[in-house]
């Protein structure tokens, strides 16, 4: 059948061949990169946080100052490698799942308060169901896709809104959404979203770029446990991301 329709469509085959030599070379190159720039940037990072701590010593403000941004920066694309690397393990399939009973409503306190030094003047809201269930998965995974989503309607929403983290059980499924009072996501750029290195270019908005990875991970991790993620936006009013887990015997 399949070669029936190779040699009635030789064309097709040889591109979809081609294009899937591609994706491997790309997926080839971007984990080799992401390896090779680890130690570069530990190195940096030692080095800043050395010199940070000899300038603070000799009062050197200016000094100061610009290491501050370099360790700010290199943290940057520390964090921006490793979210390379983690979406290539995704991709390849070679992240193996460690399931334990998670009670989402302390994993998002920690992850709210672990992220509101990023958070200015955003104001938090936490609104669990009475009883919300304890649910099987990885933790690890699960603070990643929580930090993203949060981290996201940090990043384009105004300083002063409210980001509003839910969770409530439908039947044999719990479901957590992550709510801000944003920029909000053009009606025809949702459907593209959750794919790899999709970011939306005309946002008005000045944060600094990301690479379009976090919601493809998110996805990525959030299928890994037979769940569903969805976005839900109106422009200039706010933007809902909402993921579903199954409720399996704890
Ligand atoms: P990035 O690293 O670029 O933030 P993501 O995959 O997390 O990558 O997001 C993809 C794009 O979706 C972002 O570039 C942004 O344009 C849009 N987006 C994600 N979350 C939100 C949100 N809460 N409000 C508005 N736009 C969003």
């Amino acid at each position: 059948m399949l070669k029936g329709t190779e040699e009635a469509c030789p064309e097709t085959a040889r591109e979809a061949t081609g294009l899937k030599q591609f994706d491997d070379l790309r997926e080839a190159f971007l984990t080799m990169l992401g390896h090779e720039l680890q130690t570069p940037i530990s190195i940096i990072k030692g080095y800043a946080d050395t010199l940070i701590r000899r300038a603070d010593q000799q009062n050197d403000k200016f000094l100061l100052q610009g290491l501050r941004v370099i360790e700010d920066e290199n943290d940057r694309l520390g964090r921006m490698v490793e979210k390379l690397l983690f979406a290539s393990r995704i991709s390849t399939g070679t992240s193996a799942l460690e399931k334990e009973p998670i009670q989402f409503p302390i994993l998002v306190r920690n992850m709210v308060r672990r992220l509101k030094p990023l958070a200015g003047s955003h104001s938090f809201e936490i609104r669990f169901a009475r009883g919300f269930p304890p649910v099987m998965a990885d933790p690890g995974l699960m603070e990643q896709v929580v930090s993203n989503l949060v981290e996201n309607a940090i990043k384009y929403s105004p300083q002063g809104s409210k980001i509003t983290v839910s969770g409530s059980v439908s039947g044999k499924r719990v479901l957590v959404s992550v709510s801000d009072e944003g920029i909000g996501i053009p009606a025809e750029k949702m459907e593209h979203l959750f794919e790899r290195f999709h970011t939306v270019e005309d946002q008005a908005v000045h944060v600094a770029k990301g690479m379009g990875l976090g919601l493809y991970i998110c996805k990525a991790i959030i299928e890994a446990h037979k769940g569903t993620i969805e976005a839900a936006s109106q422009p200039r009013k706010g933007s809902r991301f909402t993921f579903s887990l199954p409720l399996e015997d704890v």
